[in-house]
């Protein structure tokens, strides 16, 4: 079946509509449509109404303000990699972004629709989640904000209810801190078999912080718990990077799929995390 089932189809014209319109039943929000349509066309997807966002400029920013790093959910892909701003503070999200899907996907794709999707494999999940973000989601009364390492309940689940929106993602800057993103795929713009990502906040060459995401390996909220509680307060050296990945590569869950098999996916873990930590130092010591 390459054909969707009827839908009503609105444009929202504010936050406020959107959310108006997200209330009734049986209701999804379009952004990139890069997910959903093809969902709805293979009918895992049959809303009866698309609330469409694209018209809402005041969701599509990405700035600093204070300490952290804003980033409006209806931002492309294209716009996080082209920002300056966001690289200087979170090269994490430059090395992701370069390897997400292909040029056409990120101009059109928007972050916020990454994050919502939910897909374990989605590269920038792992990313936030690394960061430490947090998502701000409008709701009918105000606005409430969740952590991204609570964002995703499962696969293609997460907490923004009926009569939600994703409005935005906040990144904690903070000093001496360092990211980095590693990925293997089977080919050019494919989805990982395996990706990692960092974020160490250094302070005198030990661990002050450490971040670490796993993209489709079965981690729990994508994170990589267990490893990050061994590098904290160790110093920031090859021995700590190695036993730390050796660590992730344990606890993760992946699965043998067309990708690879369990212990390819392991290994993978296990190299892209230590490639990942000794970028990420490199880049807080700069
Ligand atoms: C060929 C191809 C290759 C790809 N390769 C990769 C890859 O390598 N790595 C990777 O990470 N991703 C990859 N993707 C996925 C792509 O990054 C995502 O599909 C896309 O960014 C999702 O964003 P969207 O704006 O298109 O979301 P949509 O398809 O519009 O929406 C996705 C879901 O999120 C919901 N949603 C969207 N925005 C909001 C919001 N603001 N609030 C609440 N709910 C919302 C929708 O209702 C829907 O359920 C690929 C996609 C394609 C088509």
């Amino acid at each position: 079946m390459q054909v969707p089932s009827h839908v009503e189809y609105e444009r929202a014209t504010s936050v406020e509509h959107a959310l108006s319109l997200l209330s009734l039943p049986e209701t999804r929000v379009v952004a990139g449509g890069h997910s959903l349509i093809p969902m709805m066309k293979l009918r895992l997807a049959q809303p009866e109404l698309l609330v469409d966002i694209n018209d809402l400029a005041e969701l599509a920013f990405i700035k600093l303000d204070g300490d952290q790093l804003r980033i409006g959910a209806l931002s492309r892909h294209a716009d996080l990699l082209d920002s300056a701003i966001a690289g200087q503070h979170f090269p994490i999200f430059h090395d992701a972004e370069r390897m997400v899907a292909d040029p056409v996907v990120r101009l059109w794709g928007t972050v916020g629709g990454s994050l919502c999707q939910a897909d374990p494999s989605e590269d920038l999940s792992a990313a936030f989640a690394a960061a430490r973000a947090t998502a701000v989601i409008k709701t009918p009364g105000g606005e409430r904000t969740v952590p991204v390492r609570e964002f995703h309940r499962g696969p293609y689940e997460t907490v923004v209810g009926r009569g939600e929106l994703l409005a935005e993602i906040r990144v904690p800057v903070r000093p001496g801190t360092g990211s980095a993103y590693e990925k293997v795929s089977r080919r050019v713009g494919d989805w990982s078999i395996a990706a990692a990502g960092a974020v160490l906040q250094l302070q005198k060459g030990t661990i002050k912080e450490a971040g670490l995401g796993l993209t489709a390996v079965g981690a729990e909220h994508f994170v990589a718990a267990e490893a990050e509680d061994y590098l904290r307060g160790r110093a920031a050296d090859d021995d700590s990077f190695k036993e730390a990945a050796k660590i992730a590569a344990e606890h993760c869950h992946p699965s043998a799929d067309q990708r690879g098999p369990e212990d390819y996916k392991r290994h993978l873990v296990a190299e892209l995390t230590t490639r990942a930590l000794r970028r990420a130092a490199a880049r807080a010591n700069r």
